[in-house]
C-alpha cells in the first residue's frame, strides 16, 4: 500500500520541480507563472503538452528543443529528478500512511514542500542573477510564521516559537525594504534555512 504512496510522492515531487524551474525562468523576468502556456526561451515555439512531461520529454527530445533544435539546459532534468526524490524521501521520513490521517503529519509535509520549494527556487534564481527574490523569499517567511504559530498552538505554548515568529516578522518588513543590502538579505535567508531546518525537525523529536 505504502509503495503507491511513494510513487505519488515522486510523480509529484517531479511535477513541482518542473515548475520550479518555470519559477524560476518567470520570475524575475516578471512573467506569469501560471496562466501562460509554456514556450521555448530560444525560438519562443508555443509547447505542446507532450513537450513538457517532466523528466520523460527531456529523454525522448534528446535535450533539445523539438522546434528549433537548441539544448535544453540539463537543470531542468537535475531539478525534477532530484525534487522527485526529495518527495519521496520527505515521505519515507514522516512515515505517512494513508489509512490513517494525521494531521500533525499532513501539516509538517505541506510546510516541508513550501519551505523546499522556496528554497529551491530563491536558490537557483540566485544563481542566475546574485539576488535573492523578494517575493519569494517574503512567502516562504509567512508560511514559516504560520507554521510557527501552529507549532505554539500544538505544543502546548512553548515560548520560543512565539521569539521565532517575532524574528521572522522582522524578518519579512527588513527583506521587503528596497534598499536593504543584498549581503543582509543573504544571512537573513541562511537564517531562515535554519528555522525551517529547525520546525520539519520537531515532528521527528
Ligand atoms: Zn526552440
Amino acid at each position: 500500500m505504502n509503495i503507491i504512496v511513494y510513487a505519488y510522492m515522486f510523480i509529484i515531487g517531479v511535477l513541482l520541480g518542473s515548475f520550479y524551474t518555470l519559477a524560476v525562468y518567470r520570475i524575475p523576468l516578471k512573467q506569469d507563472i501560471t496562466h501562460t502556456r509554456s514556450y521555448c526561451p530560444k525560438c519562443n515555439h508555443k509547447l505542446n503538452f507532450w513537450d513538457l512531461i517532466p523528466v520523460l520529454s527531456y529523454i525522448f527530445l534528446g535535450g533539445k528543443c523539438r522546434y528549433c533544435k537548441s539544448k535544453i539546459r540539463p537543470r531542468y532534468i537535475i531539478i525534477e529528478i532530484l525534487s522527485g526524490i526529495a518527495f519521496l524521501l520527505f515521505t519515507i521520513l514522516l512515515d505517512i500512511d494513508i489509512l490513517k490521517i494525521e494531521y500533525t503529519k499532513i501539516a509538517a509535509l505541506i510546510f516541508g514542500i513550501l519551505f523546499f520549494s522556496t528554497v529551491i527556487i530563491v536558490v537557483a534564481i540566485f544563481k542566475d542573477y546574485k539576488k535573492i527574490q523578494i517575493s519569494v523569499f517574503n512567502f516562504g517567511i509567512i508560511a514559516e510564521i504560520i507554521y510557527m504559530i501552529y507549532l505554539y498552538i500544538l505544543n502546548t505554548s512553548i515560548y520560543r516559537y512565539i521569539i521565532y515568529a517575532m524574528l521572522l516578522l522582522i524578518m519579512i518588513v527588513i527583506n521587503s525594504i528596497k534598499k536593504t543590502n543584498e549581503k543582509i538579505r543573504i544571512i537573513m535567508f541562511l537564517i531562515f534555512i535554519l528555522i525551517g531546518i529547525y520546525e520539519i525537525s520537531i515532528i521527528f523529536i
